[in-house]
């Protein structure tokens, strides 16, 4: 019996909207009041959308992806409970 494991990916393409997130609101910083407003609530935006995209689920058999509601893994067909 397999289960799904919570996972943050740093590396993934949630980890690198985030990167990109903190680089706009230093740039911002920069250039106020304006640019704060623009650049930080864009960051902002991307930090919380990042957020959502880093944290995955993965089979406990084989560590691929699998969606939230999945009740089989499409890589590996453990029964996921
Ligand atoms: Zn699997």
């Amino acid at each position: 019996m397999a289960t799904k494991l919570k996972k943050t990916e740093a590396m993934g393409a949630g980890g690198g909207l985030q990167l990109l997130g903190v680089v706009l609101i230093v740039l911002g910083a920069f250039m106020e009041p304006v640019g704060l407003v623009f650049f930080g609530g864009l960051g902002l935006l991307l930090l919380i959308y990042g957020g959502l995209k880093a944290n995955v689920l993965k089979c406990s058999d084989c560590m691929g992806k699998v969606e939230k509601d999945a009740r089989v893994c499409p890589h590996c067909r453990a029964d996921l409970k």
